[in-house]
């Protein structure tokens, strides 16, 4: 199966009229666009991308790409940090034009199309009162976030994405419509539970959904990077009382050239914190004014506002093109030296938008077992995220050394674990996949065997089908 490939002209005029989409190849209009994806360090060019109108579009899609020795890679929000959303040759079975999202408020459950982004499922669901758990940025696919697990500001209250998945209809490698749910195809619903795009192409994610908003109270104060310490430790001493209400992030950064923010701040490194209280805003605007009241602010932009609006807060931060390359890492404990180290290479980012996150995990993630779904690292406390973001090409052999430095340095404070939404280029290749699993990674194989034992669905973070003879 190779991504070069020469198909006669009739064999892809018979494909292009089972379609209900369009089916784009080069020199067509949108061409160009129907290519890129939110990162700009990718420009590969496919022979062919189906975007698909429907489940039945989809279909037709895998089973020409199989029938035809194709090279494939799924398209949902075209998110993916390590973007094997596009293909050099091959076919793009591209869902982005697949949004539609049908929500039941009686029942307190929402369907979504793979192409979906998380803003798309807010909208629906906040109008009634309701939100699942998913990412921090609206524009992020909620496909390659659910299937590789999904971590959000409700994380510790509700869980990942994939836990309040309830089902999920999956094209699978020989051309099958199939619902996994917990009463049909158990082990294709446990593998697409942090599993990743092995095992099939979703066309639908149906989501649990729980009361939220339409009012938050969003916490976001930034402090010089001097006291990122005493930040980091509070907030550590908050959420061991408070366990489950609050998911937050700690930023350390450079703080931004804008109006925001006073002159005499601008470029100094700052930790910021931040994440919406996920009860009453009043309740929350009480509970969370000591972390407000740490030290003296750099700037404090907490508030209470619509919850799309919290869900909205990081948009703009992630233009669509710009280049970007992250890493990630769980840790056990944010030990001083750690803290330290992590402020250091924040102080000598080359760029001024790239960051070092610290996501507190626990609370509801950690609750649901380590083998229940195919998403692991579950118990780990924290989650280091190293973010290169920049925008122009001349710049990306200093940010992507940076990140790696950044990484390597801070490897030994490691528990071992990674998050495979957050996997640079997957460049580590089986160690990734085997700190990505972890304990799931055999199971994983095994699964891959029964539902796609050619790997057809190879472009992610690939598990190998298990082999029938071993
Ligand atoms: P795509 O690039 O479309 O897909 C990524 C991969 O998923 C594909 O290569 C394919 O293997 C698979 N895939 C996509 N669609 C399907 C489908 N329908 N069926 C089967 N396989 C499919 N992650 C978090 O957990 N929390 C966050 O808060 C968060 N914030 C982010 C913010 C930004 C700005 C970005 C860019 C990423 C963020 N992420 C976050 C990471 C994000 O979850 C992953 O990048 C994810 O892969 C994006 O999904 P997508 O559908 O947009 O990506």
């Amino acid at each position: 199966m190779s991504g070069e490939h020469t198909l006669a002209d009739a064999v892809v005029e018979e494909f292009a009229s089972r379609l209900r989409g369009r089916l784009v190849r080069p020199g067509d209009s949108g061409y160009e666009s129907a290519r890129e994806l939110w990162n700009g360090m990718i420009d590969r060019r496919p022979a062919l991308m189906a975007r698909c109108g429907g489940d039945e579009d989809v279909v037709a899609a895998v089973d020409f790409a199989r029938d035809n020795g194709m090279l494939v890679a799924v398209r949902g929000g075209g998110h993916g940090v390590a973007g094997h959303a596009v293909c050099d040759g091959g076919l793009v079975i591209d869902l982005s034009g697949m949004r539609g999202v049908d929500v039941d408020p009686e029942g307190r459950r929402a369907v979504a199309q793979g192409g979906c982004t998380l803003g798309d499922v807010d909208r629906e669901t906040q109008r009634h009162g309701l939100a699942t758990p998913l990412g921090v940025v609206t524009a992020t696919g909620i496909a390659g976030l659910t299937l590789s697990g999904g971590m959000g500001w409700l994380r510790r209250k509700h869980g990942l994405s994939c836990d309040n998945l309830l089902s999920a209809r999956v094209v699978t490698a020989d051309g099958r419509l199939l619902v996994a749910s917990e009463s049909q195809n158990q082990d294709l619903f446990w593998a697409i539970r942090g599993g990743g795009g092995n095992f099939g192409v979703v066309t639908s994610f149906e989501y649990r959904l729980h009361p939220i908003g339409p009012e938050v109270f969003f916490c976001f104060v930034f402090y010089p990077a001097a006291r990122a310490k005493e930040v980091l430790r509070s907030c550590e001493r908050y959420l061991s009382q408070r366990p489950d209400d609050f998911a937050p992030i700690g930023i350390l950064g450079k703080v931004p050239e804008t109006g925001d923010f006073p002159p005499e701040a601008h470029g100094q490194g700052y930790i910021a914190l931040l994440a919406p209280y996920p009860g009453d805003p009043a309740e929350g605007e009480r509970l969370l004014r000591s972390l407000r009241e740490i030290a003296d602010p750099i700037r404090d932009l907490s508030g209470t506002m619509p919850y799309t609006e919290a869900q909205a807060i990081l948009d703009e931060d992630y233009p669509d093109g710009w280049r970007y390359y992250w890493k990630s890492m769980n840790v056990p404990e944010l030990s001083d030296e750690l803290i330290e180290r992590l402020a250091e290479h924040a102080a000598t980012a080359p760029s001024p938008q790239n960051t070092i996150d610290v996501w507190y995990q626990g609370g509801a993630m950690a609750r649901v077992g380590e083998q229940e779904t195919a998403f692991a690292n579950r118990n780990a406390p924290y989650l280091l995220g190293i973010e290169g973001n920049w925008q122009e090409a001349a710049h990306s052999a200093k940010n992507l050394a940076w990140v790696r430095e950044a990484f390597t340095d801070v490897g030994s404070f490691s528990s071992g674990g990674v998050y495979l939404n957050f996997p640079g280029f997957l460049e580590e290749g089986k160690q990734l996949l085997h700190e990505g699993y972890g304990r799931n990674y055999e199971r994983l194989t095994e699964v891959k065997a029964r539902y796609d034992p050619t790997n057809l669905f190879r472009l992610n973070a690939n598990v190998p089908p298990k082999p029938s003879n071993s």
